[in-house]
This record gives C-alpha cells, sequence and structure tokens, in this order.
C-alpha cells in the first residue's frame, strides 16, 4: 500500500511518535510525506520515505496529484485546526480528492490509530482489488 503522512508543525512530534510506534506496520508499505514530515520521521524511524516539497510550497499539491492518479491508498494528515495556514485551501482540495477517489484519511491520531489497525488487519486491502496499480 502507498501510504501519505503530512503534519502540520505543532503535530509533527506527534506525527513522529505514531510512526516510532507502528514502524513496524509502516515499513512493509510504501510511504511519502511533505518535507519536513517525512525528514524527521525517516529521522527518528529509518523509515524509507519519499519526499515531496514542503506543504507550503505544494507539497500537499504533490499528493493531491498522486491521489488524483489513484496512487495513494491511505493519508494520515495529522492537522493543527487552531492555526490557519496560507495554503489551506489547497488542504481542502486535498481531502476532497480523498472523498472522490474513497481514499482512507484520518485528521487526528485517534482515527490514524484505527486506520492503522485496519490495515494491519488487511481491512483496506479491497483498495489493491478496486484499483490495481
Ligand atoms: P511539511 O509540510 O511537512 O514540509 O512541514 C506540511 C505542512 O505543514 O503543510
Amino acid at each position: 500500500m502507498n501510504i501519505a503522512l503530512i503534519a502540520h508543525d505543532s503535530k509533527k512530534e506527534l506525527m513522529v511518535q505514531f510512526c516510532i510506534a507502528y514502524c513496524g506496520i509502516l515499513s512493509r508499505h510504501t510511504i511519502c510525506a511533505t518535507g519536513t514530515t517525512g525528514k524527521i520521521v525517516s529521522q527518528a524511524t529509518g523509515l524509507d520515505i519519499t519526499r515531496y516539497m514542503s506543504g507550503s510550497q505544494g507539497g500537499d499539491q504533490q499528493i493531491s496529484a498522486r491521489i488524483s492518479c489513484n496512487e495513494i491508498d491511505l493519508l494520515l494528515f495529522f492537522r493543527d485546526p487552531l492555526r490557519p495556514k496560507p495554503h489551506e485551501p489547497n488542504e481542502m482540495n486535498l481531502l476532497r480528492l480523498c472523498d472522490v477517489h474513497n481514499i482512507p484519511v484520518a485528521t487526528n491520531i485517534a482515527t490514524a490509530e484505527a486506520l492503522i489497525h485496519a490495515l494491519e488487519r488487511g481491512d483496506l486491502d479491497w483498495r489493491t482489488i478496486v484499483n490495481p496499480v
């Protein structure tokens, strides 16, 4: 499965802790991320992560493009709902595209926990059947 990671600045440490906790599961999948998120997660976990640009520089749009092409199977996007970002319209489009393409997406750690366990159980395997890319 192709998994994309994005974390706003105030959620980056949470993302790192999440990825350390679930490194064993994540290591069996292909991971990509926005620039800084990918850098700190790979430094903390040793995971091999394809890094795009920072969100503010268009990294979220690079991930959006991959979602449009059905190349992402799961998005973990730890958002800070209290601090709006200048590129928020792009982020809304990213989430819209997840709905268009039926991509499982978590915008907080509680949902991310549920989805990572679902991934481990094979509950998300239907994605490779529906979208054999
Ligand atoms: P970053 O981008 O991982 O490069 O910080 C994410 C964001 O804050 O939009």
